[in-house]
């Protein structure tokens, strides 16, 4: 067994501020990366300059992730980054800001290497890299992990190196700007990776410690999405150390199913990435709770929900339902009966039926 999650990790309240001088330590020249708008409007953009115009490092902005980011923009900011002799990657934003700042610390650490060298499995160094998270679900400050859209080979796929965060400040304040359906959607993942990472092959001991306590504070997060009341900072700060909680686990195990059959809700038709998980997952634990019922029981008992039909139908209250054409279910799902990664996860033999019969279950046919 291998215990590894290399990352320094502060979840507290203002603690860009309060670790300021270890996000200095990182470097002396910062390329910052972020989405197009919500890293200003949130603070946490402003906090991060405080803290290198305090401590005299350079630094220059990449602001042009989009969600999903894709090769193309990660060529682009590792060229800004390269041009500016960044020698370190601060990423602020949701898992798309996070993981194109892995990347493109990869890219900028290897001049002599273009775009394609992403989807190699290379032994290549990256540069260190910051994360501050502003989402409540991909856990990506406390991964190795770094999805990208590559429209060449039309997937949305992780890149093959683990590239951690030195450095990961986590601080919900930067949630207050949210909408709801961001945090129920970016909660939802956090879920799935919970629940991917405990019913995974490459379960253990360790994972489950993150798994098992990160389910028990969903707990809590199912009576924060359920209020009609404004959310307070006290939620906020939960929301986003349960996320942080969740990428810990999935830092192990890698995640599942639900996952692999997200990517192409979302690449195909743009469906935002907690909610395109959320809609497998009830039916990922069904055909699970006919192999490990015993597995499936302790992920309900440790939400506090009494069965399967109450986690769908709670899943289906936050996320809605969604419609796909018989011609998309079937190549989608024939794509998957290949994904021997993502079926390899799943801690049974799944057969070719059941693939099936998670889509079935989980989106609603239309011709
Ligand atoms: P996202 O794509 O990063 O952001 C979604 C939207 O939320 C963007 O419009 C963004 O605006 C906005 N936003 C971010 N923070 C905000 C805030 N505090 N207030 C208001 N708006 C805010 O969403 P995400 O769900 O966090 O990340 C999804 C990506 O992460 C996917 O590509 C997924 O595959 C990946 N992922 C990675 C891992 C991993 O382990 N590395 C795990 C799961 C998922 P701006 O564009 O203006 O910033
Ligand atoms: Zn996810």
């Amino acid at each position: 067994m291998r215990f590894y999650v290399p990352t320094d990790i502060y979840v507290e309240k203002n603690c860009v501020i309060n670790h300021g001088k270890e996000l200095a330590a990182l470097g002396k020249r910062a390329l910052i990366v972020t989405g197009r708008y919500s890293a200003r409007a949130n603070g946490s953009l402003d906090d991060v300059i405080a803290v290198l115009d305090g401590e005299g490092i350079p630094y220059e902005i990449f602001d042009q992730v989009e969600e999903n980011p894709s090769v193309e923009t990660i060529v682009k900011a590792a060229e800004m980054g390269k041009a500016f002799q960044g020698d370190f990657v601060i990423g602020i934003g949701g898992g798309s800001p996070l993981d194109a700042s892995k990347a493109i610390a990869l890219l900028m650490a290897n001049p002599d290497k273009d775009g394609s060298c992403l989807y190699q499995s290379l032994d290549l160094p990256h540069l260190p890299v910051a994360s501050i998270p502003t989402t409540c679900g991909t856990g990506s400050e406390a991964t190795p992990v770094s999805v990208l859209t590559n429209y060449q080979m039309q997937v949305k796929k992780s890149i093959p190196y683990k590239i951690f965060p030195a450095l990961a400040l986590v601080d919900g304040k930067y949630l207050a700007s949210a909408k709801r359906s961001l945090i129920v959607n970016t909660a939802v993942d956090a879920l799935a990776h919970l629940v991917e990472s405990y019913l995974n092959t490459k379960s253990n001991l360790f994972n489950r410690m993150a798994s098992e306590y990160g389910l028990m504070l969903w707990a809590k997060t199912r009576e924060i999405l359920a209020k009609e009341t404004p959310l307070t900072e006290e939620d906020y700060e939960h929301l986003m150390f349960d996320a942080t909680v969740a990428g810990m686990a999935i830092a192990h195990t890698a995640t599942g199913l639900p996952h692999g059959m997200s990517y192409d809700l979302t690449y195909n038709f743009g469906v935002p990435h907690g909610k395109a998980c959320g809609y497998f997952l009830a039916a990922y634990m069904e055909m699970c709770s006919l192999h490990k019922p015993e597995e499936v029981q302790k992920i309900l008992d440790f939400l506090g929900m009494k069965d399967l039909k109450e986690f769908a139908d709670e899943i289906r209250d936050l996320i809605g339902t969604y419609e796909i054409k018989a011609a998309d279910k079937e190549k989608f799902m024939a794509a998957m009966q290949t994904n021997q990664g993502k079926l390899a996860a799943a801690p049974w033999d799944v057969s070719p039926e059941e693939v099936c019969r998670i889509y079935d279950l989980s989106l609603i046919t239309v011709d």
